[in-house]
C-alpha cells in the first residue's frame, strides 16, 4: 500500500511538472512572438499622434518604447519565476530506478481477437518510446552534468556504460600516469609541476632534440607548446612559459602537428591510454632530424626535416609527402 501511495504522489508531481513545463514552453513562444512582432501602435497613441505636434510625437514615441521594455521585462520576470518552480519540482521528482514492465498486459498478444490486438501494438509502441525517452534523458543528463568542456565529438558507448572524463581525476593518479610514462622512455624526461593550483603542466626533454610543455586538465591534455633545446622553458619570471611559440619554425610546425595529435589521440573513457598514446608519439619526434622521410627518403625537403609522425605508425614524413 505504502508503494502505491509514493507512486501515487510521484505520478502527481510528474502531471504538475510536465503542466509547468507546457506552461514555461507557451509563455517563451509568447515572449518570442511579441518580440518579433514589435512594438504595436494602439489607437490611443495614434489619436494622440494625430493631435500633437512632431516634436511631441518624437516624445511619445520614446516614452511608448520604454512601456514596451517594461512589457518585456515583466514577461521576462514571469518566465523567470516559472523556471525557477520548474526546477524545484523537478527536484522533487525521484527517477525510476528501474526500468518500465509491461506486466499482465503482455498477456494480451495471446488473445487472439483482432480487435484487442491493435491495443497490444499499441501498448508496445508506447513501452518503445518510454524506453527511448528513459534513454536519452538518462544520456543528456549524463552530458549536462559530467563534463562542461566537453570535445567536439562525444562518445556514446553501446553497453551504455558510464563515461568516465578525463578532466576529472585526482592528482595522485595524474602524477602516476606521468611517471609510468617517464620511465618508459630513456630519452625523454618528464617533470610534472602545477604552477597554477590542481592542474598539472608538465615540462618534457627530448634528448637534444626539441622541449615541451604540456598542459593537462586533469589526464586530458589541454595545449602543447614545442621549442627547440635551446629555448627556455620558462619565462622571464620564472614560471612555466606555456604560450610563447618557438621562433623556428620546424617547431613551430612540430607544434601544429601535436596539438593535432593531441585532439586525434583525445578519448574520453581511456584515461590513460590517450595519455601515453600522444608521449609515445612525441617521443618518435627523437629522429626529428637524423630520420629519413618514408616517402621520398631525403633529409630535407624545402629545407624542413620531416615534421610530421604517422599517428599509428610514427613513421616521419615532410608535410608535403604525408599520405
Ligand atoms: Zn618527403
Amino acid at each position: 500500500m505504502a508503494a502505491q501511495e509514493t507512486t501515487g504522489s510521484n505520478v502527481e508531481t510528474l502531471m504538475t511538472t510536465l503542466n509547468g513545463v507546457r506552461s514555461l514552453r507557451s509563455q517563451v513562444t509568447h515572449y518570442f512572438r511579441t518580440v518579433a512582432e514589435g512594438p504595436k501602435e494602439n489607437e490611443d497613441d495614434q489619436q494622440q499622434q494625430q493631435q500633437q505636434q512632431q516634436q511631441q510625437n518624437q516624445e511619445n514615441s520614446s516614452s511608448s518604447s520604454n512601456n514596451i521594455c517594461e512589457k518585456y521585462a515583466l514577461v521576462l520576470e514571469n518566465i523567470k519565476n516559472q523556471l525557477r518552480d520548474l526546477e524545484t519540482q523537478v527536484g522533487g521528482l525521484t527517477p525510476p530506478t528501474t526500468t518500465t514492465n509491461l506486466g499482465n498486459t503482455g498477456v494480451i498478444s495471446l488473445d487472439p481477437s483482432p480487435d484487442k490486438l491493435r491495443l497490444y501494438h499499441q501498448l508496445l509502441d508506447c513501452y518503445t518510446w518510454t524506453e527511448k525517452v528513459h534513454c536519452y534523458s538518462t544520456t543528456m543528463n549524463q552530458l549536462l552534468h559530467g563534463n562542461s568542456l566537453k570535445r567536439s565529438s562525444v562518445s556514446i558507448s553501446k553497453r551504455r556504460r558510464p563515461t568516465q572524463y578525463n578532466h576529472n581525476v585526482p592528482q595522485q593518479q595524474v602524477d602516476m600516469t606521468i611517471q609510468a610514462i617517464n620511465q618508459m622512455f630513456q630519452v625523454m624526461t618528464l617533470n610534472v609541476s602545477r604552477p597554477f593550483g590542481n592542474n598539472a603542466v608538465v615540462q618534457v626533454t627530448l634528448g637534444r632534440v626539441l622541449r615541451a610543455v604540456v598542459t593537462l586538465k586533469g589526464l586530458l591534455i589541454e595545449w602543447v607548446v614545442v621549442r627547440a633545446y635551446n629555448e627556455p622553458l620558462l619565462d622571464e619570471e620564472g614560471k612555466v612559459d606555456l604560450y610563447t611559440p618557438s621562433q623556428y619554425k620546424v617547431f613551430q610546425k612540430v607544434t601544429d602537428n601535436a596539438n593535432a595529435a593531441m585532439l586525434n589521440f583525445c578519448s574520453p573513457g581511456f584515461t590513460d591510454l590517450s595519455v601515453r598514446s600522444f608521449f609515445t608519439w612525441l617521443h618518435s619526434y627523437q629522429s626529428l632530424f637524423t630520420g629519413v622521410c618514408k616517402r621520398c627518403d631525403m633529409h630535407l625537403h624545402n629545407h624542413m626535416p620531416p615534421t610530421w609522425r604517422e599517428f599509428r605508425t610514427l613513421d616521419p614524413f615532410h608535410e608535403e609527402c604525408k599520405p
